[in-house]
């Protein structure tokens, strides 16, 4: 199908991009996803996690079992159409580090709403500390983001759905009935830039809160199969490697690797388990589209009738970008309206 009959044209092939694709040709619409490839994307760097209890008060992610329901329903659809398995359970042992947060573990053990999501797990041998014992974190899990993002790429590719190429914007014609961007034309425009939005000139000034977060994949000795938190996290990878992170710089947005995080994150993991990060395989780096409110942006751009945003996933973007595809599909296709908070700033 030539270009100029599609129905969506999406700028960026993160995971955002991609799932979003992926929903709008479940409901038979066409699609062109454009993608620069560009090396400091987050869902490149993504380490897959899923996880209900965040933070030093262990926190439930608010909304998480309308999301998650989502997101299961998303990547089992995903697992059928592109025969690879995206989504697995994995058991999360989360230490207690001092009293102040054993408080709060306590607190939550007595909340209805957390009872499904944490349990008391006693000592973990692999941390070294074990004072106050651990945290199970019950129904979290692992998306393998790296081939979700490869595998729909040449699955689109195979419709003839996908283009790499930088998207200048200063190019882009919004007609009033169609969009043309370089001969393309389509009858809607979705942008899916992640962090780049930032150079995007009807997005530039939404308030983003950038944030660059560093990782590491390293073959661990000692390390168990499940996944351990502390504050920072080690989890099962590919080919017996683990992934250790994360870090947040909220101050800069540069994509070099930084030996200062490195040697955080191995310090970290040092001071608290008895694993021992033996050869450092990968170092990489990704910026996080995260938000000043934490809400993602989602809806129609003002200004132009038919371009639309689908931004601002942050740091849960596996967990939420399934729920958020949904809304904004149900939106462009039904009418159904958006949540204020997502659409306020566009
Ligand atoms: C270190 C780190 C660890 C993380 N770990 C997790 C985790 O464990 N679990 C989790 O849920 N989330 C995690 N995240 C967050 C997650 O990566 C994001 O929520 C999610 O990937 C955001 O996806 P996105 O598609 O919105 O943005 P992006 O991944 O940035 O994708 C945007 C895409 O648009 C393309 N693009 C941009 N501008 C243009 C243009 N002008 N023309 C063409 N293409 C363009 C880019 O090349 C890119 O492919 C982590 C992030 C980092 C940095």
């Amino acid at each position: 199908m030539p270009a100029s009959e599609r129905d969506f044209i999406i700028i960026g092939q993160g995971l955002a991009g991609s799932i979003l694709a992926i929903e709008l040709i479940k409901r038979g619409l066409s699609v062109m996803v454009i993608d620069n490839a560009h090396k400091g994307s987050s869902s490149k760097v993504a380490a897959g996690i899923i996880n209900p209890i965040t933070g030093h008060r262990l926190n439930l992610t608010e909304g998480f079992v309308d999301y998650f329901q989502s997101a299961k329903q998303f990547y089992l659809y995903a697992e059928r159409i592109l025969d690879e398995s995206f989504i697995s359970e994995i058991e999360q042992s989360r230490l207690i580090k001092n009293q102040g947060q054993a408080n709060y573990f306590d607190e939550r053990l007595n909340e209805l709403n957390y009872q499904s999501f944490l349990e008391v797990s006693g000592e973990n041998s692999s941390f070294k500390q074990n004072e106050f014992g651990c945290a199970t974190i019950k129904k979290t899990s692992l998306v393998d983001s790296k081939s979700l993002l490869s595998l729909s790429r040449k699955w689109l590719q195979n419709q003839d759905a996908y283009l790499q190429a930088k998207i200048e914007y200063s190019e882009i014609n919004f007609g009033e009935n169609e969009i043309e961007y370089r001969g393309a034309k389509a009858a809607k425009l979705i942008f899916c830039e992640g962090y780049q939005a930032t150079n995007n000139p009807w997005l530039k000034s939404l308030p983003f809160k950038l944030a660059k977060g560093e990782v590491l994949t390293v073959e661990a000795k000692n390390a168990p199969e499940s996944m351990l938190s502390w504050g920072n996290w080690l989890v099962p990878g590919k080919n017996k490697s683990y992934k250790l992170g994360s870090s947040y710089d909220w101050n800069d947005t540069s994509l070099n690797p930084s030996d200062t995080v490195k040697q955080k994150l191995l310090g970290s993991l040092e001071l608290h388990t008895y694993i021992q990060a033996a050869i450092i395989i990968k170092h990489e780096v990704g910026v996080r589209p995260t938000t000043t409110d934490r809400n993602a942006f989602l809806g129609r751009i003002s200004g132009l009738k038919n371009a639309y945003c689908f931004n601002g996933f942050g740091s849960k973007g596996c967990l939420t970008i399934p729920y958020h595809a949904e809304l904004l599909c149900e939106h462009m296709l039904n009418d159904r309206p958006l949540p204020e908070k997502l659409t306020k700033w566009l």
